[in-house]
């Protein structure tokens, strides 16, 4: 009798220390491998004037896989919806609140301002090139600008260069790794700046202000 208790005791026990180690194990890998995820990457809060709200989604999910990766392009975008009110604000509610979409990506601007949706070093589904190696998705930090009718665009696509300088002069990379949509699948996006032919004149902006101090 004795020894049956002392046989189930020490079962439990070791069962016990197994889990706990277990635990213990699963823990320090998703904390290292999280801080892999965030280490090397910003979240700013003002860029020349603009004030960036950080409202990420939450990670591990179909929109936000948690993927990291070398960041080697801006890929900018607009998101199409000329309806009153689908400023950045109203995109990161529809982000956060709409499911069994994967669609994503990682900043969206206004006229006024700028939300942040998912770190910089991480894959987003944007550009429509799954993951294939020098794409768009694995390599391009993504820009929507927003093209809502009752917004001023032209503060939008000043608000949107200044982001991409800022985002240039974070990782060390030119004018060069400014790219748009259209660059890697066939979809006439960003539209405005295609058809309107400011594409040049959008890197320009922005070379005006890699050439200054982003204020502190
Ligand atoms: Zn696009």
């Amino acid at each position: 009798m004795y020894v049956l208790i002392d046989k189930k005791k020490s079962r439990g026990i070791i069962i016990a220390a197994a889990l706990i180690i277990i635990a213990v194990a699963v823990t320090a890998c998703i904390l290292l491998f999280h801080e892999g995820v965030s280490e090397n990457t910003v979240f700013p809060e003002n860029v020349y004037g603009v004030s960036v709200h950080t409202r990420l989604l939450p990670v591990w999910t179909p929109k936000r896989p948690g993927i990291p990766r070398k960041i080697k392009y801006i890929v900018i975008h607009e998101t199409g919806n000329r309806n009153n009110g689908a400023d950045a604000s109203a995109h990161s509610d529809y982000l956060r609140s709409v499911n069994g979409e994967t669609a994503s990506w990682h900043y969206t601007v206004d006229d006024k301002e700028i939300y942040h949706h998912i770190p910089d070093n991480e894959v987003a589904w944007h550009a429509g090139d799954g993951l294939s190696r020098n794409g768009g998705n694995r390599n391009g930090i993504g820009i929507e600008l927003c093209v809502n009718s009752d917004g001023d665009f032209e503060k939008t696509f000043i608000n949107a260069a200044k982001l991409t300088a800022y985002l240039l002069k974070q990782y060390g990379l030119t004018v060069k790794a400014i790219k748009q949509h259209a660059d890697f699948i066939d979809k006439n996006c960003p539209e405005t700046i295609r058809n309107t032919g400011r594409t040049e004149e959008f890197i320009s902006l922005v070379s005006v202000y890699l050439n200054e101090s982003p204020p502190e």
